[in-house]
Order: C-alpha cells, then sequence, then structure tokens
C-alpha cells in the first residue's frame, strides 16, 4: 500500500491542498473545472508515499449531468479497483458550506456526495481523513465541526476523532492537523502490515 487519495467537490481547495502537500508547484487553481478527468500522482517525498488527486465531484458550472455523473463513476471505479493499494482517503470538504450543501442534498431517496463517499470508503475499508477546509472562513469552528460529525455519523464531541475530522486552511498552509491524522493512519497500517507478514 503506497497511495494516498484526495477527493472532493470541485473549488473545495483540493489542488491548492495539494500542492502545500507535495510542495509541487504545477497545478493551476481555480482553472475550468471538470477539466482534470484523469488521476495525478504526486510523491510525498518525506514519507515515501504517494498522493493521487481524483477529479472533482458534484456541480460544476457549465458541466452537464452526464458528464458529472460519468466523473463520479470514474472516481468510484478507480477506487474500488486500487483499494487493496490505497493507505488512506482525503476527503476534502469547504468547512464554510459543506453543513448546508449536506442539508440541501439530504433527501428521504437520496444522500448528498460527500456523506455517500465518507460511507463508501468506508465500506471498502479505506481509512478516512475529512480535510476540513477554509477554516478561516468559519467563526463558529467547534459547532460547525461538531455538526460535521453528526451528518457523518460520528458521535460528537469532534476532538474525539482527530484522526477523522482535520480542520485546515491551505491557502495559509496550514495543513498540519492533516498531516497528523494521516501520519496516524500510516503508522497504524504499517503496523497492520507487519503483523500480517509475521
Ligand atoms: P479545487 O477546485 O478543489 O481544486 O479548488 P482550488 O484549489 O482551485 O481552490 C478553489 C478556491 O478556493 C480558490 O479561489 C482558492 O484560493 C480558494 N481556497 C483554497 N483554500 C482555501 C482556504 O483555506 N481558505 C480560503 N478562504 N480559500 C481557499
Amino acid at each position: 500500500r503506497d497511495e494516498i487519495v484526495l477527493v472532493g467537490r470541485s473549488n473545495v481547495g483540493k489542488s491548492t491542498l495539494m500542492r502545500e502537500l507535495t510542495g509541487h508547484d504545477k497545478f493551476t487553481t481555480g482553472k475550468k473545472p471538470g477539466v482534470t478527468r484523469k488521476p495525478n500522482h504526486f510523491d510525498w517525498s518525506s514519507e515515501g508515499f504517494m498522493f493521487t488527486d481524483l477529479p472533482g465531484f458534484g456541480f460544476m458550472s457549465g458541466v452537464n449531468a452526464d458528464t458529472r455523473e460519468a466523473i463520479k463513476t470514474d472516481i468510484v471505479r478507480y477506487i474500488e479497483e486500487n483499494a487493496d493499494d490505497i493507505l488512506a482517503a482525503v476527503l476534502v470538504v469547504d468547512g464554510k458550506s459543506v453543513i448546508d450543501i449536506i442539508d440541501r442534498h439530504t433527501t428521504d431517496e437520496s444522500i448528498p456526495h460527500d456523506v455517500e463517499m465518507f460511507f463508501f470508503l468506508d465500506e471498502l475499508d479505506v481509512p478516512t481523513v475529512v480535510a476540513v477546509n477554509k477554516m478561516d472562513k468559519v467563526d463558529d469552528r467547534d459547532e460547525r465541526l461538531n455538526d460535521l460529525c453528526d451528518r457523518l455519523g460520528l458521535f460528537p464531541p469532534w476532538k474525539q476523532w482527530r484522526n477523522v475530522i482535520a480542520p485546515i486552511t491551505a491557502k495559509r498552509g496550514d495543513i498540519s492537523a492533516l498531516e497528523e491524522a494521516l501520519r496516524s493512519h500510516l503508522h497504524e497500517q504499517a503496523r497492520d502490515d507487519l503483523f500480517t507478514f509475521l
């Protein structure tokens, strides 16, 4: 296992985060959404792992419903096919809008993409960290993060879930909560692999 995948709606700051994580500068942020259809691989040099940036899902202006659906299918297929190689997933959300978006899209028949993705990764036993980005725009920090726990079926308070819920501000390079959460999963995984090996 040597791969960490990043998933999230478009415009949550995934490219910005990717640049912070990898130190690579060749990401063009704010580009036309939906252009990135193929997974992009980047090294996390200090840990010897690879980050895979998957296309953004959900609503994008100028992208029709069929294309959006095809993008989501591609993402799901990629994760299913590579689940054995995936150490962890980072589900990036926009802390400013995530609760409103989830609540607006929750009906009797359907659940929102972010929540669906979280449960999907859990079903595949892929350890997942939710990177709650743009925290610089959130005033009621604890309340917001507790609400998010509630929507994801995690019992609040969020501080009990520091290996799952990682508040960050990617734009300012404030991503230590995510790095710590990822490291905890990597070490856990290394231990499991060692036990399997022994
Ligand atoms: P992507 O579509 O998910 O790859 O999102 P981008 O990385 O292109 O970012 C989308 C927009 O969000 C850009 O205008 C970024 O400058 C902005 N953004 C990214 N991270 C942050 C953050 O931590 N705080 C704030 N306020 N804005 C951010």
